[in-house]
């Protein structure tokens, strides 16, 4: 007979988003004509730019000639698009990263659940709290993580690290060994940022005790600040314990389209054994890499002309942010995020739950966000609202909340 994995058995059910969609049935319900505002959305609404499309065309035709069809690729992705990102993510901004350390997947988010193939269920695993679920969950599934307590809401092999206001959402260096951290800058959902400092901090401590850093940079085209870091490899030493992980989902609208990569060092090693080497055999065993169209769309983004572009989509998110925020603050709440992030983390008032907070925007202004409990123990007394939306929208919703003083 087969036996299941059991860790399955053990993860709580996704609450966070049912609920959500739960409340907004019964609202609707009670108000059918309710001009209801979604702002709890972490999904783009711009169209791809038009460099892509045009480059996902040219690649459809290349596939309908004999000439110049494409079958399996390398598992590792084509090499025009690796070269394009050594060079223009990490060689133009002074780093050097070979493009046979990048490896090209269908999207951070497999990445970032997949890597745990090549490390050991023994390894103790740290994340910040409030967290992307995917982190935990995947640990969870491997086995990392033992049993989940239902009261504290926590796994019990698993390290949080608190993210809140009262630390600058810098997550403090952890008092007990660790193995394994996960770090996402800017960060979902606080929209938050590490700086240059802070992220040496991290990399200096993992390379003193042999800690591998994963780190999230899928809203890296958002920083506008100076002194945060777009890659991790822009801090010394990062070569030696960091993996990075980015997407062009949020940077260029490849939600639906699906890519993203993943970099490995060669200096990075653990056990004698290269991290590289075993990511390349592991993608090699399990994966055939990502499409060939949606690779020659990925790789005209970084042509002028689709740099550009996608840029302005950045740019119309970024307005949008800012204007949430502003309207916020003007409304009396205090928010972070939003600078460097299409995300707006905002304190709940004086008292209030995350899931109290939620309620009164939806019932008494009928917009839609996040509670920033769904995301961990420590993002109680927050919700997130996100910039992904149409700028109508955003005004209205502030036109809104001022009104509801
Ligand atoms: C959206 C998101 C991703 C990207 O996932 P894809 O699979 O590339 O779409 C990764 N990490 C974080 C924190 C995200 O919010």
């Amino acid at each position: 007979m087969a036996h299941v994995n059991e860790n399955y058995g053990k993860l709580p059910g996704s609450y966070l988003f049912s609920e959500i969609a739960r409340r907004t049935a019964a609202f609707a319900a009670k108000h059918p004509d309710a001009d209801l505002i979604r702002m709890g959305i972490g999904d783009v609404t711009r169209p791809l730019a038009p460099a892509v499309i045009e480059a996902m065309h040219r690649a459809v035709d290349d596939l309908a000639a004999a000439e110049t069809f494409r079958g399996y690729g390398p598992e590792q992705g084509y090499a025009f698009l690796r070269e394009a990102i050594a060079q223009d993510d990490f060689a133009a901004r002074g780093v050097s990263v070979d493009a046979d350390e990048i490896f090209i997947s269908d999207g951070a988010k497999s990445d970032c659940g997949n890597i745990g193939d090549i490390f050991s269920v023994d390894n103790v695993i740290a994340v910040c709290d409030p967290v992307y679920p995917v982190y935990v969950d995947a640990n969870a599934m491997a086995g990392r993580a033992g049993d989940y307590d239902e009261a504290s809401q926590r796994w019990e092999n698993i390290v949080y690290m608190p993210t809140t206001a009262e630390n600058g959402f810098c997550p403090a260096l952890p008092e007990v060994p660790v193995d394994i951290i996960y770090l996402c800058s800017p960060n979902n959902p606080t929209g938050t940022v590490l700086t240059r400092d802070q992220l040496q901090a991290w990399v200096d401590y993992a390379n003193e005790c042999g800690a591998v850093i994963m780190f999230d940079a899928a809203y890296e085209r958002f920083i506008v600040d100076a002194d945060v870091p777009h890659s991790i490899y822009e801090v010394p030493g990062a070569e030696t314990c960091a993996i990075e992980f980015r997407s062009f989902s949020k940077t260029a609208g490849f939600t639906g389209a699906r890519c993203g990569y993943t970099v490995v060092p060669r200096a990075l090693v653990r056990g004698g054994a290269s991290l590289r080497d075993m990511w390349n055999r592991r993608q090699c065993t399990k994966f055939n890499g990502a499409s060939y169209v949606i690779q020659r769309g990925a790789e005209a983004i970084y042509t002028p002309e689709g740099a550009h572009q996608v840029d302005e989509a950045i740019a119309y998110y970024r307005a949008n942010a800012r204007l949430i925020k502003e309207g916020l603050e003007a409304a009396g709440y205090t928010v972070y995020g939003a600078v460097n992030s299409p995300y707006i983390w905002c304190k709940t008032p004086e008292g209030m739950g995350s899931w109290e907070f939620f309620d009164r925007l939806l019932n008494e202004a009928a917009i839609i966000t996040t509670p920033g409990a769904g995301f961990g123990p420590a993002g109680e007394g927050y919700v997130r609202l996100t910039a992904f939306g149409e700028r109508a929208d955003a005004e209205r919703a502030m036109e809104r909340i001022r009104a509801l003083g």
